[in-house]
């Protein structure tokens, strides 16, 4: 069961915070430097970033 969070606090929590698809590190990056692929992971140095707000949706954590 998950507790509801606002919207407030979910915007706070994933606005801009992408997650890495090799390692699933959180990395907060502005979306336009994520598409044009600046932003690495820091982890494991992968481009391959999704937004992590969409993830979330149907996920039980
Ligand atoms: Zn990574």
């Amino acid at each position: 069961m998950s507790k509801k969070l606002s919207p407030d606090v979910e915007k706070r929590l994933f606005h801009n915070v992408f997650v890495c698809m090799k390692c699933s590190a959180k990395i907060r990056a502005p979306p336009e430097k994520v598409k044009k692929r600046k932003i690495k992971c820091r982890k494991c140095g992968s481009k391959e970033l999704r937004l992590k707000a969409k993830e979330r949706r149907g996920l039980k954590a």
